[in-house]
């Protein structure tokens, strides 16, 4: 790590922390050079895989977009910020532990799907019938039957 003041080499760590949930580690630093103390942040290079779009383009995975869509779903819906966060971190769990670099939007509406059928009923079903664009009132109607059938997994 060079010092940000007189470019040494040398720089010594003098505290370390964790922050932001244990996800980075705070130091703070002393140039054995000039004696000036600066701070930086190291996150573990975990990266979420890239998001395949279906007409083929790629983005880096949108953590707000995600959170936004959810809670489109979660709209006035008994389900507390702390759930809605637990899922989102489950999300990007699996999402890593895929160990893909790229992975279908699919895939993620899948994962978000899973999550929120956890989460509220009535919140899968706006998403799944945005995101799957039900065919026909009948395809919507054999979703609910089939929910009535098998209870969410708890
Ligand atoms: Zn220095």
């Amino acid at each position: 790590m060079h010092c940000p003041f007189c470019g040494a080499h040398d720089t010594k760590v003098i505290d370390s922390r964790l922050v932001a949930e244990g996800d980075q580690v705070r130091r703070r630093r002393e140039c054995l050079a000039c004696g000036d103390r600066f701070t930086t942040f190291e996150t573990a290079e975990l990266v979420l895989p890239r998001v395949i779009k279906q007409d083929g383009s790629r983005q880096p995975f949108d953590e707000e977009k995600l959170r936004a869509g959810m809670q489109r779903a979660l709209e006035k819906r008994p389900v507390s910020v702390e759930r809605l966060e637990e899922s989102i971190v489950h999300i990007k769990h699996k999402l890593r532990a895929s160990g893909e670099r790229e992975v279908k939007a699919l895939m993620v509406g899948e994962l978000v799907m899973d999550e929120l059928r956890k989460l509220d009923e009535i919140a899968y079903i706006r998403f799944a019938s945005v995101y799957r664009r039900f065919q026909d009132l009948n395809e919507f109607r054999e979703e609910i039957e089939r929910l009535s059938r098998e209870p969410a997994r708890q």
